[in-house]
């Protein structure tokens, strides 16, 4: 039997939806929720997902402030930008788009974006409470996997999940979400021996790698929920995930598509957190 795919775009759209009637209702009651997002640099990839993280806050009535930069921009002025921005009323959350040129050290500017209005959740702070388990900030694009997982029914309690890649912005953060929810959970990465009897084991297996089609049909249990998380451009410059999605399609029960699948999630959940921020601010 072939798995039912789980659309981000359709699980995306209504999310969207309901925040954009939240911010019509804030905005009745004199509270605009705002997001700046800084690019440093003119790299092709980071200006679109600023492009789509402005269209996003223009669908749901967001206010979007745009700073880009010249790729020679020092750390300091980047740094003096950031400070502006976390004493301005009328920003709710502060994103820097990653990567940055290599002269500037990138922890130095999470740091100093104000643990309040950070709504990447990259912040040391905001990545101790995802540890604790008590969060304000939810990391984007693991919160919204967990949006797609509470889709399909599934109780997470006591399943086996197995996370394949261990970054700061999505497998461990990953990781924590699911043990938060009780899950057994496994987290591999490029020096795990016996890559594909780990996955083998997962009810809920998720992939975060950045390599093309890795997993196949032999890494999936039958029934397993699967999660693709990455995004590579192929020369044809199509998008294409790190699993073979036509043959994991055979046995899993449960798969997300790419595109259409997390990448959609991503951008809403920094929506909400927007949003919250926005709230919380009041
Ligand atoms: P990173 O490069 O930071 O991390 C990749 C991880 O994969 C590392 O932990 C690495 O292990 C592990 N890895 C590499 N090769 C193997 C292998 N052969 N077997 C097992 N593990 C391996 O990537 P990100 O986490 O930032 O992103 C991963 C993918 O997800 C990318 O394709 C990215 O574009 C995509 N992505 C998609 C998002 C979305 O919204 N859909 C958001 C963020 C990322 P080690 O630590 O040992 O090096």
């Amino acid at each position: 039997m072939s798995a039912v795919i789980l659309s981000g775009l359709e699980i995306s759209n209504d999310i969207r939806n309901k925040l954009k009637k939240k911010v019509e209702s804030m905005k009745q009651n004199g509270l605009h929720p705002g997001l700046a997002v800084i690019l440093v640099g003119n790299d092709p990839a980071s200006r679109i997902y600023v492009n789509n993280k402005k269209k996003a806050c223009e669908e749901i009535g967001i206010r979007s402030f745009e700073y880009v930069l010249h790729e020679e921009t020092s750390e300091e002025d980047l740094i003096q930008l950031v400070e502006t921005l976390n004493e301005d009323k009328s920003v709710h959350g502060i994103l820097v788009q990653l990567p940055l040129p290599k002269h500037i050290n990138t922890d130095n500017v999470l740091l100093k974006i104000s643990p309040n209005k950070d709504v990447d959740a990259f912040h040391p702070f905001n990545v101790g409470r995802i540890m604790i388990g008590d969060y304000c900030f939810l990391p984007c694009t693991p919160a919204g996997i967990m949006e797609i997982i509470h889709r399909t029914g599934i109780d997470l309690q006591g399943k086996e999940c197995v996370v394949v890649g261990r970054s700061n912005i999505v497998g461990k953060p990953m990781a924590m979400l699911l043990l938060h929810s009780n899950a057994t959970v496994t987290i591999c990465h490029s020096k795990t021996e016996n890559l594909k009897d780990v996955c083998r084991r997962a009810d809920v297996l998720i992939v975060a790698v950045g390599k093309p089609k890795l997993i196949n049909a032999e890494y999936v249990k039958d029934g397993a929920v699967v999660i693709d998380v990455g995004m590579n451009r192929l020369e044809n410059r199509k998008l294409c995930g790190d699993v073979d999605f036509e043959s994991v399609l055979e046995k899993a029960s449960y798969i997300t598509p790419v595109p259409g699948g997390v990448g959609p999630m991503t951008i809403t959940m920094l929506m909400k957190n927007t949003v919250m921020s926005a709230e919380l601010s009041k």
